[in-house]
């Protein structure tokens, strides 16, 4: 029995849409995933500008690290401000204390007249933002910055910028980050990254994955079901199996509890032991988050069956690398009540962007 457990680990995030709630209604009601994207997610990300993403990151951030989450792995798409944005990313994270692995998310789904394509040939060019994307990685990387490529996913991109995100992971020792067949828009990623993913991709979603490709597999249990794309069935895969959350918070013990709970209601035979295992996997990305002490007002939170009934409760410190960056449920070296007055600035003129 004990009130602490180590750092815990989202493993697909996106801080950009922090932001996001409260954004005006679409002006049609989407009926499908695609969508989705096209009307909610690809007008928030064009919108973007670097201080809409610092905040939106700063937020994000001290949220993650008063749910006990102290590391997050962040898939970043900003189509009008690339240059520069993992670091702004970074920094944030830094100065809230919350460690992060960033990536850009490469896509070829603006075409070089400044199109959108919502669907995108494989046999197409690379386009010139797919490269922005990949030099956005690069530079982030190569300046030492803890991070991977990321790649929107198959279907937004041609096999070119595939291949050329995989060569530029290989030349950084790391692996592509990658939404995979999260819809049925998406059915061929499967074919498409057979021949080119390795054991230290990410596979954000596989819901529809028709084959078993190389890399890590991250759920996202809540995502999955606002987005209506069906069940990803990840206690059937061999590949290991990590959770995330796809940008709503990172409240990782919510996350479990609806994971256990979708899990239940596909298998009554499972455990919430099962989906403890895929928040200890995220050790594999952040070894040293087993170092980090998050202290609840519960006395039982090492008992995945007690994490799993027990709502409500709520991390009050966080020490990280021996630093108390969390003290009484509140940030250390920030002021949540200064980075929610920001981010509700900046919210107001996203808001009026995407209304205009
Ligand atoms: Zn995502």
């Amino acid at each position: 029995m004990t009130n602490q457990t180590a750092g815990l680990i989202c493993a697909h995030h996106h801080l950009y849409s922090t932001l996001a709630r409260g954004m005006p209604a679409t002006a049609k009601m989407p009926t499908n995933f695609l969508e989705i994207l096209q009307q909610v997610w690809w007008r928030l990300d064009v919108a973007l500008d670097n201080e809409m993403i610092y905040w939106s990151a700063m937020l994000g951030a001290c949220e993650a690290l008063m749910n006990g989450t102290t590391c997050i792995i962040d898939h970043h798409e900003s189509p009008n401000c690339i240059e520069g944005s993992l670091s702004t990313i970074a920094r944030a994270c830094g100065e809230v204390g919350v460690r992060v692995n960033a990536c850009y998310g490469v896509t070829d789904r603006w075409s070089n007249d400044g199109k959108l394509q919502s669907k995108v040939s494989p046999i197409s060019k690379m386009t010139e933002a797919a490269q922005r994307g990949l030099d956005e990685c690069d530079r982030y990387l190569s300046d030492g910055g803890r991070g991977m490529v990321g790649a929107h996913a198959a279907f937004t991109c041609s096999d070119e910028t595939l291949n050329a995100a995989s060569d530029l992971a290989t030349k950084h020792k790391t692996g592509v980050h990658i939404h995979v067949a999260e819809g049925r828009d998406d059915q061929h990623a499967g074919a498409r990254l057979e021949n080119l993913s390795k054991e230290n991709w990410h596979l954000i979603h596989a819901v529809h994955l028709d084959r078993k490709l190389s890399g890590y597999i991250v759920h996202n249990p809540r995502s999955n079901m606002n987005n209506s794309v069906g069940y990803a069935k990840p206690s059937k895969l061999s590949n290991k199996v990590l959770l995330g959350t796809d940008g709503i918070g990172a409240d990782m013990l919510e996350e479990a509890r609806l994971a256990y709970a979708r899990l239940r209601e596909f298998d009554v035979t499972e455990t919430p032991t099962t989906v403890w295992s895929w928040i200890e996997n995220g050790y594999d990305l952040f070894p040293e988050a087993k170092g980090d002490a998050v202290t609840y007002n519960y006395d039982h939170v090492d008992n995945p069956w007690h994490l799993a009934f027990t709502p409500g409760l709520a991390v009050t410190d966080v020490e990280i690398d021996g630093e108390k960056v969390l003290t009484s449920g509140l940030p250390t070296r920030v002021d949540i009540n200064e980075i929610r007055a920001k981010a509700a600035e900046q919210a107001l003129r996203l808001h009026q962007r995407l209304a205009s």
